[in-house]
C-alpha cells in the first residue's frame, strides 16, 4: 500500500482539526519513506504548523509537509492556490475536499442568513471550487484522459435529512450530487471520485455547529460511542490506495450505536 504512494502529493482541505488533521497523519504513517508530500491547508495556519512539527517528530523527514492557509469559501484564494504553491508542490495526485461546518440547530424559517450563506460557501462551493482549481493538473496527466483522485467528504446527513438541520444536510445533498455527477463526467479516466459519508464523529465539529460552546458540544457525544477522526482517516487513506481500477465510489460509516 505504501509504494501505491511513492511520490504522491495529497492535498488536504480542512487539515487543523478532526477529520483532515487525522488524515494528514494517516497518510504519513501508512508511507513513511516513500516520498510523500502532504499540503495542508485551513484558515488557522498555527493549527497547521503545529501538526506539521507532530507529523515530522512522529514520522521524520521522509514525508515533507507544507502548511498553507487557505479559505475555501473565498473564491479568489481558491483560485489562487495552486499558482501561489512552489513549483514542486504542483503535482497533485490526491485531493481530500474535507473543508467542512455546520452552524446552529434551528428550524428552516429561523436560521440567520449569515449562517446559510458560510455553510454553502465553504461545504458546497468551495469543495467544487477546489475540485475545479485542481482538476486540470490531474487531466493533464497520463495518457487516459487523465488520473488522480478525489475524496469528498460528504455526510449521513446528505442521505438523512434531519429536523434543525435543513442547510447542513442541503449542504452534504448537493456535495452527493457533484460527486456522482463529476465522476459520471470522468468515466473512462484514471480519475476517482470518491464521496465518504460518516455519521457520527467526534472533533470540533459540535463545538463549531453550537458557536464556541464547549457545554452544548460535549453533550452531543455524551453517553454514546462516536467515531474518532482516525476511523475516517484511515477510509480515507484505503480508498485513495487501491489498485488504479479500482473506484471505491461510495462509502457511508456510522458509530455502531446509529447504524
Ligand atoms: P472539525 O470542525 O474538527 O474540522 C473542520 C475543518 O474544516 C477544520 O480544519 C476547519 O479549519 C476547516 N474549515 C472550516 N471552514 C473552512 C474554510 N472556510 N476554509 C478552509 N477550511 C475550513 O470537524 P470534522 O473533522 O468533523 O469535519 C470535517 C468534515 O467532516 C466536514 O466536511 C464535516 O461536514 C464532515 N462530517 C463530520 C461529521 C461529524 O460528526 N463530525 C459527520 C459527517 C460529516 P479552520 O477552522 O482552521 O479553517
Amino acid at each position: 500500500v505504501a509504494k501505491r504512494l511513492a511520490g504522491k502529493t495529497i492535498v488536504i482541505t480542512g487539515a487543523s482539526s478532526g477529520i483532515g488533521r487525522s488524515t494528514a497523519f494517516e497518510f504519513a504513517r501508512t508511507a513513511p519513506n516513500h516520498g510523500l508530500k502532504l499540503i495542508l491547508t485551513a484558515r488557522r495556519v498555527d493549527a497547521l504548523e503545529q501538526i506539521a512539527k507532530e507529523i515530522r517528530q512522529e514520522v521524520g523527514e521522509g514525508v515533507q509537509v507544507l502548511p498553507v492557509k487557505l479559505d475555501v469559501s473565498q473564491p479568489e484564494e481558491v483560485r489562487g492556490f495552486v499558482g501561489n504553491l512552489p513549483e514542486e508542490w504542483r503535482d497533485i495526485h490526491v485531493l481530500v475536499n474535507n473543508a467542512g461546518l455546520v452552524k446552529g440547530v434551528a428550524q428552516a424559517p429561523s436560521i440567520a442568513e449569515e449562517d446559510i450563506n458560510v455553510m454553502f460557501a465553504t461545504n458546497v462551493t468551495g469543495l467544487i471550487n477546489m475540485t475545479q482549481a485542481i482538476l486540470p493538473i490531474f487531466k493533464a496527466r497520463g495518457s487516459e484522459g487523465g488520473s488522480g483522485d478525489i475524496v469528498n467528504i460528504g455526510s449521513i446527513a446528505g442521505r438523512e435529512p434531519y429536523a434543525g438541520g435543513s442547510i447542513y444536510c442541503a449542504t452534504k445533498a448537493a456535495v452527493r450530487s457533484f460527486t456522482d455527477a463529476l465522476r459520471k463526467e470522468l468515466i473512462a479516466t484514471r480519475i476517482r471520485v470518491m464521496e465518504i459519508d460518516p455519521g457520527q464523529v467526534e472533533t470540533e465539529f459540535s463545538v463549531v455547529r453550537f458557536y464556541g460552546d464547549k457545554s452544548k458540544a460535549d453533550a452531543v457525544y455524551a453517553g454514546v460511542d462516536p467515531l474518532t477522526p482516525d476511523d475516517i482517516a484511515e477510509i480515507v487513506v484505503f480508498v485513495a490506495t487501491r489498485r488504479e481500477n479500482v473506484v471505491v465510489a461510495d462509502t457511508l460509516v456510522f458509530p455502531s450505536h446509529q447504524a
